[in-house]
């Protein structure tokens, strides 16, 4: 089998916990959500896109070629968990070469992840918010993601992308349901680039008090890559 990947690089990790940790970054091509901010060309088609099709053994040997001091390979995209039956041989592999496996998701496509949590290490996990990412709510999937990470004890952490539109009652329905599966999840308040000023910060400040009613650790952490200027 095999799967369109956009690129495998290695360079810092940008955003959220593990922000400045060295990776190797497996991009894979596709993805089923359109974010009002998203900056990757690796949604798009495959006419569009410059993508090579790889077998995971291809994968393997490209990620071993870059990998010396990597924490992690990042499973990033587009969407991955898009190419649930390319992982499902591929994420065994990664983890029997020793490698910590991060899976960078938007976090709704709960049902492939199900099917593939066993072996992956690390869930960065996406909240998108409707007046965020100017799109239809995914509450329910967000939720339903969520626990399978909870219940199979894997190291996750939400990451939410706070603009200038973004809405109070979106982070505190966002809050409630990161609160009611694990009060102590690492949860992300991420300061879209673009429109990064003292009023956004300022709002993902009170974003961060709101949070902090009810879950143990909220950080404001903007995407590190784009100010050192890394891909
Ligand atoms: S989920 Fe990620 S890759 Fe997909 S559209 Fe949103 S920002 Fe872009």
């Amino acid at each position: 089998m095999k799967s369109r990947i956009v690129e495998i690089f290695q360079s810092i990790q940008g955003e959220g916990k593990y922000v400045g940790a060295k990776q190797v970054f497996v991009r894979f091509l596709g993805c089923n959500l359109s974010c009002d901010w998203c900056d990757t060309t690796a949604t798009g088609d495959s006419q569009q896109v410059s993508s090579e099709e790889l077998s995971v053994e291809e994968v393997l040997s490209r990620v071993d070629e870059i990998s010396q001091g990597c924490h992690a390979v990042s499973l990033t995209g587009g969407e991955p968990l898009l190419q649930k039956d390319f992982l499902r041989g591929l994420l065994p592999q990664l983890k029997k070469a020793g490698f910590i496996t991060h899976l960078e998701t938007n976090g709704v496509l709960f049902l492939e992840f199900s099917d593939l949590v066993d072996n992956v290490d690390v869930v960065a996990m996406d909240f998108k918010l409707p007046s965020s990412a100017k799109m239809s709510a995914c509450w329910e999937e967000h939720a339903r993601f969520l626990k399978v990470a909870v219940s199979h004890q894997k190291d996750v952490f939400v990451k939410i992308v706070v603009t200038l539109d973004t809405k109070e009652q979106d982070i505190c329905r966002a809050r409630d349901i990161v609160a009611r599966e694990d009060k102590d999840t690492f949860c992300v308040l991420q300061p879209e680039t673009t429109e990064i000023s003292s009023p956004l910060i300022k709002k993902c400040q009170e974003f961060q008090n709101i949070c902090l009613k009810s879950l143990s650790d909220v950080r404001i952490i903007p995407q590190v890559h784009k100010f050192i200027n890394v891909r």
